[in-house]
């Protein structure tokens, strides 16, 4: 993924570090995930089923992305949103890492960090019919109240 601290479009994110910062403030797997585009094994992250009412935010930079209310169970291994918090939360990259599949890269839009990637028209009964499939490793969830 990118390195130099400039969104899609052209304009720097608010929340910019060096990779030397961001190694220091992540752990080895939350670096991988958010800062080298990884993918967490499916069925292994912490928020996979999780039910808890709250606000998951970047694990980054702490923005706030998504909430509990639109978590829906998708059985795909990854915790599963039907849209983000609000609209500029997030942003989007095309992915084609992978020959022939084309997919849509999901990023927090205030740091830049890989959150995972947004499928849709797959049949979920969602409002949205949207999937955003999100790494648990790249996300903490603060619980209401
Ligand atoms: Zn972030």
């Amino acid at each position: 993924m990118s390195e130099h601290g400039l969104t899609p479009s052209g304009r720097e994110y608010p929340v910019t570090l060096t990779d030397a910062q961001w190694r220091e403030r992540l752990s080895r797997d939350e670096y991988g995930v958010l800062r080298q585009g990884g993918t967490e094994r499916p069925f292994t992250g912490e928020y996979t089923d999780a039910t808890t009412e709250g606000t998951y935010s970047c694990r980054a930079c702490g923005a706030d992305l998504f909430t509990s209310e639109t978590k829906f169970e998708s059985h795909c291994g990854w915790p599963s949103f039907f849209t983000p918090l609000a609209g500029d939360a997030v942003e989007y990259l095309e992915d084609t890492s992978i020959p022939g599949r084309p997919r849509t890269e999901v990023r927090c839009a205030t740091c830049g960090s890989h959150l995972g990637h947004v499928f849709e028209g797959e049949g979920y009964p969602t409002p949205t019919d949207q999937r955003y499939c999100i790494n648990s490793i790249a996300v903490r969830l603060r619980p209401k109240g």
